[in-house]
């Protein structure tokens, strides 16, 4: 009898065994995947005491962290850092090497993802010239928008492939390039205008809006939480690391809105009014309010087929920019993402389940200390003058050597340097050996790093440095520069196109390329992982895992605790 018991008890055991490893390895019906604009590899852990429980605490105790991520090419921007993501390949391979580049044919800036053969579906919903403040979205000549300058495909694109489009695809944030990015050429993508204060989308996905979209834009929504209201402080501010300091000199004083708090959002009929509501967490508030109705019109997550959606918060990049990621507004900031990530999991546990959710959570890049920051703890910075160096003494020498009385420094747009090739042609000079002379020049200005031409990246005349590495993975032919200029660590451009910020992401060093790499929910255990790695991981490890064929420039590594063979 006793025998019998045993044998009994261990072929439920063998049965219990086999059904929960079946079990392990069912598809997560929904994979959450969150970009936040800016986040610095180190921003959770620094603010977590003040934290609750279910936003970055939930991800540090149920989930998979990797401390120690970092991007490997050297243009750490929003554009670069998200197709990246999306993608797993580096710039060089899918062509956003910047948010913005050179055209050589229309002899202009283009602005990332514009495309003019589309429009955005609603009227007044353009760009607003007067209170836009990103530089890059203001060089746009079109107010449409896609994914076509992508050169390689998203996971999410090998998702609908591999589903036949049945997978629902969907991209959501303030910032056009956050979410066109990650939606991928088969997904849909609704991004925020600052002029209409609609969640707005273009002609490459939509002839006409969804029901639902009509709806959550019909009823005024940011006007409605946010109009004649401030941006207050969360907590005490004794509560805060630096509820000392609300008022730095480095801060943007913007009128209106102001350099303390409270930040008045103003009025809803103000042209300003949507603008405010980005620089605060209420844009990360609409985000969510937005993605939640996404979530249960589309029937996110609903059936046996896996869904994609990807949400690209980006209050923390603008509060960034305009504040330094070490001031007041930005920790609280973060707190109050804290939160709203802690209501998005919550929501998506209720309708979808965490169980049967695959989150992962990344930063398109970080970020650099306000310069005035630094130098209060002793830490030397210093600035560099671009705009004038097409008429600096030492260039001006080179074009009188070369014969060149006209422009040679046709554009610069960090980090980026374009030379009027009409002139070198016309002159019958040597495109390398011009591109050689100006870059030998600019390297002898203080605070650049490396000033490498196009030709020479080509003919891999670099030598093998952390620098030429990352330059290398951010090249690409049709778009880089003539010329790439890197600074050394703790320099900033100063005055570029009038643009003065708090603090200004761009650069290859580790401030700009260190960011969390973390999944979580679905089968997932806790794990902390202190080895090196990089953001372009996660592409191809959603792929091993949902089993679609690697995006098609993927090049990054399985990463091997989330696929469960560590
Ligand atoms: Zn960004």
């Amino acid at each position: 009898m006793k025998k019998r018991i045993t044998s009994v008890l261990i072929l439920l055991a063998l049965y219990l065994s086999i059904s929960s490893g079946l079990f392990a390895q069912e598809k997560p019906k929904l994979i959450l995947q969150i970009t936040v604009d800016q986040l610095r590899g180190d921003m959770p852990a620094k603010f977590m005491k003040n934290m609750g429980n279910g936003g970055f605490r939930y991800l540090k105790e149920k989930g998979i962290w990797y401390n120690n991520a970092h991007y490997g090419h050297s243009n750490t921007e929003t554009v670069v850092g998200h197709t990246t993501l999306a993608t797993g390949a580096d710039p060089a391979v899918h062509g956003m090497i910047s948010n913005v580049w050179f055209d050589r044919e229309a002899k202009k800036l283009v602005y990332n993802i514009e495309d003019s053969r589309y429009h955005i579906l609603s009227e007044n919903a353009d760009i607003d010239e007067d209170t836009e403040i990103d530089a890059s979205q203001k060089l746009a000549s079109t107010d449409g928008r896609s994914p076509a300058n992508i050169m390689v495909t998203t996971f999410s694109d090998e998702l609908a492939l591999l589903t036949n489009k049945k997978a629902k695809i969907f991209g959501v944030s303030v910032k056009d390039r956050g979410a066109v990015t990650l939606a991928g050429h088969t997904g849909k993508a609704f991004w925020f205008s600052k002029t209409s204060g609609e969640f707005i989308t273009s002609s490459y996905y939509y002839d006409k809006y969804p029901a639902w979209v009509n709806k959550w834009n019909n009823e005024k929504i940011s006007a409605k939480m946010f109009g004649n209201k401030s941006w207050s402080l969360m907590y005490d501010k004794s509560k805060y690391i630096y509820g000392n300091e609300d008022d730095n000199e480095w801060e943007m004083d913007i009128a209106g809105f102001g350099r303390t708090f409270p930040h008045k959002y103003g009025s809803a009929d103000s042209k300003y009014f949507n603008n405010f509501l980005i620089y605060s967490p209420a844009g990360d508030d609409l985000t969510l309010d937005f993605a939640k109705a996404l979530i249960v019109a589309e029937d996110i997550g609903k059936d046996e087929v896996t869904d994609y959606l990807s949400i690209s918060f980006s209050s923390t990049d603008y509060v960034g920019h305009l504040f330094s990621p070490s001031s007041l507004e930005e920790e609280d900031n973060i707190l109050r993402l804290d939160k709203t990530l802690a209501e998005l999991f919550a929501y998506v546990d209720k309708t979808v389940g965490l169980k049967n959710t695959l989150i992962v959570l990344s930063a398109d890049h970080g970020s650099p200390e306000a310069p005035g920051f630094l130098k209060s703890f002793g830490i030397d910075v210093d600035y560099v003058s671009p705009n004038k160096w097409d008429k600096a003494p030492s260039i001006l020498a080179l074009k009188k050597k070369f014969g060149i009385g006209q422009e040679l420094i046709q554009k610069f747009f960090p980090p980026y340097l374009y030379l009027n090739h009409d002139v070198i042609t016309e002159k019958g000079l040597d495109l390398a050996e011009v591109q050689k002379a100006v870059a030998n020049e600019l390297m002898t200005i203080k605070g650049v790093a490396l000033a490498i031409s196009s030709t020479d990246i080509m003919s891999n005349k670099l030598p093998d440095t952390y620098l030429s590495r990352k330059a290398l993975r951010n090249f690409n032919m049709a778009r880089s520069g003539d010329i790439l200029i890197l600074l050394q660590p703790q320099y900033f451009y100063n005055d570029f196109e009038g643009e003065i910020v708090a603090a200004n992401h761009g650069s290859p060093w580790t401030y700009d390329s260190y960011v969390p790499v973390v999944f979580a929910g679905w089968n997932l255990k806790k794990k902390t992982i202190s080895r090196k790695v990089e953001p372009k991981d996660i592409a191809i490890t959603l792929s091993n895992i949902m089993e679609t064929k690697p995006p098609s420039g993927a090049d990054g590594e399985v990463l091997e605790e989330v696929v469960g063979n560590n």
